[in-house]
């Protein structure tokens, strides 16, 4: 017979361990749960930055915070001070570690490894779900997926903007004192001459400098395609050596990765007993590509609809005009990324960074948010927010509940 476990998360990723550590961390400690996840890895080869001004569960793994930021737009460059904010870094194999010590000291949680090949409601049974791994069943009062399918996103996206964030990232040593270790830079536009592809994408460098010898270099770009790898390493090379002047130095680890970026709504009760999360709930920000905090927030938005209102479907969806906003930017970035640059550094050029942060983590005041929008280039946007208009309205003659799920 199947066991029956109180949560079951299908995916022990950032968002399932993230969910699994708020539960056990809140009055529902004791709950019985099961985290599937197909890999033994937890060394996984990334690192997470975020900004807050809030402490997270995972503070005792942050490797290094920043209280300045750095930004080079066009004919722009400014350190910010973050006041109340902390730019933090984690780097993925302390994140794994912390995690599956803290949850594996627990009695009533397991974890097993396998293929999830199923998540579904059980037919006729109101307060269960079922997940199956390796053709095993178990049964969940609740479940969590965080596993993307492949190819699903894409189909039926298709009214929706579509496209990939795609970075390269080389931790450096350096042989003399070359980096100002008290600024992390967040953007730094000037990006070199690159390949046709290349030259109409969003595309930045983003520095996170460990000490004066150590630093990660990243370049990172939005756009519908992945490159060829030496296209990174060559843009990463003219970065280093060319605009930073560093000739000597060695590469001490390498990070890619491809997100996939979209306006699409995700559907966050995907069953009866059944809630998506993570980047499959999506939790991640299509006009940053960020999602670490929006975890966090989730996560502890679910703990607290399970404790109020016996479910975890109580969590906020985000303001439509944050929505809009995303949606326009990602329809820019398709057309013309480079046009980015000037929104960007307008952005920063007249707003303090402290109401950039909270714009873009959707906590902005009704005031904050014109504040911001006011201090932007408009020509940019008005063609867009025309196609996106446009879209929406197609949207709503062909698929009504679309276009409420997208307002509501
Ligand atoms: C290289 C990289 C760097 C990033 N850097 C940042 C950053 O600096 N800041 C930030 O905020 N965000 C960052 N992101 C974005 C985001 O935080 C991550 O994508 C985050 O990991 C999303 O969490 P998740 O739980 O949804 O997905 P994941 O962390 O990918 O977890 C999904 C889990 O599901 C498992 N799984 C998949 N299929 C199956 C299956 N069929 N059966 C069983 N298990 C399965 C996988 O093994 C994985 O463990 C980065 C993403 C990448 C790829």
């Amino acid at each position: 017979m199947a066991s029956l476990f109180d949560v079951i998360i299908a995916g022990g990723g950032a968002a399932g361990l993230s969910l699994a550590c708020h539960l056990i961390n809140s009055l529902l400690r004791d709950c019985s749960i099961l985290i599937v996840d197909k890999d033994d890895d937890d060394q996984i080869n990334r690192n997470w930055g975020f900004w807050t001004n809030q402490p997270t569960l995972f503070d005792a793994t942050v490797s290094r915070a920043w209280r300045q930021l750095h930004v080079v737009g066009e004919g722009f460059e400014r350190t910010f001070d973050l006041e109340d904010y902390q730019y933090k870094l984690i780097r993925g194999p302390d994140f794994y570690r912390y995690a599956l010590d803290t949850l594996r000291a627990r009695s009533n949680v397991t974890f097993a490894r396998g293929v999830v090949e199923k998540v579904e409601d059980v037919a006729g049974a109101r307060n269960e779900a079922r997940v199956v791994v390796n053709g095993q069943e178990h049964l969940g009062r609740w479940v969590f997926d965080s596993i993307m399918r492949a190819g699903a996103l894409k189909r039926q996206s298709s009214p929706y903007r579509f496209l990939k964030m795609h970075f390269k990232g080389w931790e450096i040593e350096t042989n003399d004192d070359v980096f100002n270790p008290n600024a992390a830079t967040l953007f730094d536009f000037r990006t070199p001459a690159g390949c046709p592809s290349e030259v109409r994408a969003m595309r930045f460098f983003y520095v996170m400098p460990f000490m004066s010898r150590r630093a990660l270099v990243e370049y990172v770009l939005f756009s519908p395609d992945v490159l060829r790898q030496d296209h990174y390493e060559r843009a990463l090379r003219e970065h280093i050596e060319m605009m930073r002047g560093i000739r000597d130095y060695q590469i001490v680890f390498e990070e890619n990765g491809c997100v996939p970026i979209t306006d699409y709504p995700f559907v966050r009760r995907t069953g009866r007993r059944i809630m998506a999360i993570g980047a499959k709930g999506g939790q991640l920000k299509p006009s940053t590509g960020y999602s670490f905090m929006r975890v966090q927030q989730d996560s502890a938005a679910i703990v607290q609809s399970l404790l109020k209102r016996g479910h975890p479907f109580d969590v906020s969806y985000g303001a439509s005009l944050f929505r809009l906003g995303d949606s326009v930017l990602l329809d820019i970035m398709l057309r013309r990324g480079d046009e980015i640059k000037p929104i960007f550094t307008a952005m920063f050029a007249k707003n303090p960074i402290q109401r950039i942060f909270r714009f873009l983590d959707e906590t902005a005041s009704p005031l904050d948010a014109l504040g911001m929008i006011a201090s932007l280039p408009p020509w940019q946007f008005v063609y867009s927010l025309g196609r996106v208009g446009a879209q929406a309205a197609r949207t709503w003659t062909a698929q009504p509940h679309r276009m409420l799920a997208m307002l509501m």
